[in-house]
């Protein structure tokens, strides 16, 4: 992700207008290694700038998605999440919290020509999904009373 002055001009070279409200989401955007959904921008803009509208998030988010700064991705997580990584990179997808973190790995996966369905294949994006360390941690959710077991006196 580039620094909030470099996203700044390259805002103002597209001819977008440039207010406060945005130079915040940029500079949420340039602290955060997370995968935010435009909920979480929302919620970490406002808290210093409680004038700031979540359509104004969602505009910001997919003007820098159109200019290639923010990637939107459907990680199956239920909401869209825009990655400030653009570079080829792969995600694991806690299935407990949504938590994502990147992985750069060089996978080769080839599609058999026989396969392609006569599509031109791209690069694969893959998605692991597992358990991230806070949610490993966690100790399973208490289960709902169960009926206290009545004793046999019957002999
Ligand atoms: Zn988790
Ligand atoms: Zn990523």
């Amino acid at each position: 992700m580039r620094s909030p002055d470099e996203l700044t001009t390259a805002f103002r070279a597209q001819g977008l207008k440039m207010t406060p409200q945005r130079q915040a989401i940029f500079r949420a955007l340039h602290q955060t290694t997370d995968h935010p959904t435009a909920e979480s921008v929302y919620a970490m803009v406002s808290a210093d700038m409680p004038s700031i509208s979540l359509r104004t998030v969602y505009q910001t988010l997919n003007d820098l998605t159109t200019m290639g700064e923010l990637v939107a991705l459907d990680l199956g997580t239920g909401s869209t999440r825009f990655d400030p990584t653009a570079d080829d990179h792969h995600h694991l997808v806690c299935v407990a919290c949504g938590a994502v973190h990147d992985l750069f790995l060089d996978v080769q996966v080839a599609v058999p020509a026989a396969q392609a369905a006569g599509f031109s294949v791209g690069r694969p994006e893959i998605t692991w999904r597992g358990m991230c360390p806070s949610c490993s941690d966690r100790p399973p959710a208490p289960q709902t009373e169960q009926p206290a077991q009545r004793e046999e006196t019957n002999a």
